[in-house]
C-alpha cells in the first residue's frame, strides 16, 4: 500500500530542521521519501493513493510522552483542587470504580481527542486494574504508545481496591507485559509504571525497576511535581525525590519522570548527567498550581524533555501544550527567547520520541522513518495571514487541533479529511457519557453542579 502527500509545507524535524515543499511518499508503515515537490512532476503507479495536501502543513505526529487515558472520563469533575487532594477526594475514587467496560470508554473517548488533536503516540500510566481494556482500544484505534499497569501497594488514603499487594501487582504486571509487549507488530509496547514514591513500598519499586531492566522495558513515573509531595518523600526516605530515585537505580536513559518541578542544583544535575528523561506537563502543573519545571535550563544542561498531557484536565489538545511549554519558560525566565517555537516543537516530537527509545523511528519525516505525521489546514482565521510567516512558529503558536485535518500512524489514516477512520465518533461519545454516570454512582460521587440537581 503506498500514500502519496503531495505538495505540502513539510516541517521535517531533521538533523538540518529542514522546512520543505515537499512530496511524501509513505510504503506501508514507513516514509520512502520525501523530495522537493515540482509541479507537474509525480508520476505515481496506480497503486499509489495521491492526497493533495498543496498549502498544508505537515509535521511529525505529535508524541504525549504522560498521560492517564483513564481519568478521561472524570473530566470536569476535578477541577480547582491541589494535587493531593485532587487524587484523595475525587481521582484515586473515580479510579477504584471503573470496571473493565468505563475503562474502555474513557480509553476510546481519550483516542478519539488524541488523533483528532494530532497526537500519534503516547505514554500511558494505566491504572490498577483492567489495564488489557486500554491496550484492547489503543490496538483497535491504531494509536503507538507505551502502556503500563499502574502499580501501587502503599498509602492509606488509597481506595482498597487500588492498593494491591506487591507481589499480585509484580504477578499481573508481568503477566500484562507477556501479553502485550510488542503487539501490534510493535506498535504497542510495555512500560513498568509504580506510580509515585509516595505509593510504592521499596520492595514494589525494586522489583518494578527489576523487571523493567530485565525485560528491556521503559520504567515511567511520577516525580517532584509538588511541594506536599517532596515534604512526604523526605519523611518517608529521608532525602530529596529525584536524589532517592536515583539512589534506588530510578535513573538513566531508560527512565521517564513526569513533572521533575522542583528540583535542587544536584538533582538537575542527575537528570542531565545519567540521560533520565523529563516529561514536562505544562497545563497539569499549571491547573493543580504545582508550579513550573525549570525545562529550559534543563535542555541548556543537555537533559531530555518530552511533553505530556497527563490526567484529567480539561482537553487533549497537543498544539495547547506546545504553545504552553514555550510561553511559560519566558514568563519563567523573564527572557522572550527562552524556549523559542522549535525547540518547543522538538519537545512535542524528538524529545518524545527520545523518551519512548524509538528515536529512531519516531519524530521525524524523513525516508526510513515510520509513517507517522499530522497535516494542518493552516487557512483558518487563527493561523492567517500565512505572508511572510515562519511556518514552525504558526505552528506553535497559532495552530490548534481545529488545523487538524489528516492523522497517520504507520503508514494508515486514523483520521482522513476530519472524518474517524478507526472509531465510530457517536458510539464513542455516547458510550463515555453513560460509563461516567455509572462511574460516579459506584464511587458514589453525587454531580457536582447544582444544575444537575435541579433536574435538567
Ligand atoms: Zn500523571
Amino acid at each position: 500500500m503506498k500514500t502519496l502527500l503531495a505538495g505540502g509545507i513539510v516541517v521535517t524535524m531533521d538533523r538540518d530542521r529542514r522546512v520543505l515543499c515537499a512530496d511524501i511518499l509513505v510504503e506501508d508503515d514507513r516514509i520512502v521519501s520525501v523530495l522537493p515537490h515540482e509541479k507537474d512532476a509525480l508520476r505515481p503507479d496506480e497503486d499509489t493513493e495521491v492526497v493533495d495536501v498543496s498549502g498544508m502543513t505537515v509535521i511529525p505526529g505529535l508524541v504525549q510522552a504522560h498521560m492517564h487515558v483513564t481519568q478521561a472520563l472524570f473530566r470536569g469533575l476535578c477541577d480547582d483542587l491541589a494535587l493531593m487532594e485532587w487524587l484523595r477526594e475525587r481521582t484515586w475514587p473515580l479510579e477504584a470504580a471503573h470496571d473493565a467496560a468505563s475503562n474502555a470508554a474513557s480509553a476510546r473517548l481519550a483516542a478519539m481527542e488524541l488523533i483528532r488533536s494530532g497526537t500519534t503516540s503516547l505514554i500511558d500510566m494505566g491504572t490498577t486494574l483492567h489495564e488489557d481494556a486500554i491496550f484492547d482500544v489503543m490496538a483497535e484505534t491504531g494509536l503507538r504508545g507505551l502502556f503500563g499497569k499502574c502499580m501501587m501497594d502503599m498509602g492509606d488514603d488509597l481506595p482498597a481496591l487500588m492498593r494491591e499487594d506487591a507481589e499480585a501487582c509484580l504477578r499481573e504486571t508481568e503477566r500484562l507485559m507477556n501479553r502485550w509487549h510488542m503487539a501490534e507488530h510493535g506498535r504497542l509496547r510495555y512500560a513498568v509504571a509504580p506510580r509515585f514514591v509516595p505509593s510504592c513500598s521499596e520492595r514494589l519499586l525494586f522489583a518494578a525497576r527489576d523487571l523493567a531492566r530485565q525485560n528491556g522495558l521503559r520504567l515511567h513515573t511520577h516525580a517532584s511535581e509538588n511541594l506536599g509531595e517532596i515534604a512526604l518523600v523526605e519523611q518517608l526516605c529521608h532525602e530529596r525525590n529525584v536524589r532517592y530515585l536515583e539512589r534506588i537505580g530510578y535513573a538513566g536513559e531508560d527512565v521517564l519522570l513526569a513533572h521533575c518541578i522542583w528540583l535542587s542544583d544536584e538533582e538537575k544535575r542527575i537528570l542531565a548527567e545519567t540521560g533520565t528523561h523529563v516529561v514536562h506537563c505544562p497545563s497539569s502543573n499549571t491547573k493543580l498550581a504545582s508550579g513550573i519545571a525549570p525545562v529550559a535550563e534543563l535542555k541548556v544542561m543537555g537533559a531530555n524533555v518530552a511533553l505530556g498531557l497527563d490526567g484529567a484536565h480539561n482537553h487533549m489538545d497537543g498544539f495547547a501544550e506546545i504553545r504552553m511549554a514555550s510561553i511559560l519558560q519566558k514568563a519563567l525566565t523573564h527572557d522572550p527567547k527562552a524556549m523559542p517555537a522549535m525547540q518547543a516543537l522538538e519537545l512535542a516530537t524528538l524529545g518524545g520520541a527520545a523518551a519512548m527509545g524509538q528515536e529512531d523511528d519516531l519524530g521525524c519525516l524523513e525516508a526510513g522513518r515510520k509513517a507517522d505525521l499530522v497535516v494542518l489546514d493552516m487557512d483558518m482565521p487563527h493561523t492567517l495571514p500565512a505572508f511572510g510567516r515562519d511556518p514552525v512558529q504558526r505552528v506553535v503558536y497559532q495552530a490548534t487541533r481545529e488545523n487538524v485535518v489528516h492523522t497517520m500512524v504507520d503508514g494508515r489514516f486514523l483520521y482522513k479529511d476530519r472524518k474517524f477512520l478507526t472509531l465510530d465518533p457517536k458510539k464513542t461519545l455516547a458510550e463515555a457519557e453513560r460509563a461516567c454516570s455509572e462511574v460516579m454512582k459506584r464511587a458514589q460521587l453525587p454531580p457536582l453542579s447544582a444544575f444537575f440537581s435541579a433536574g435538567c
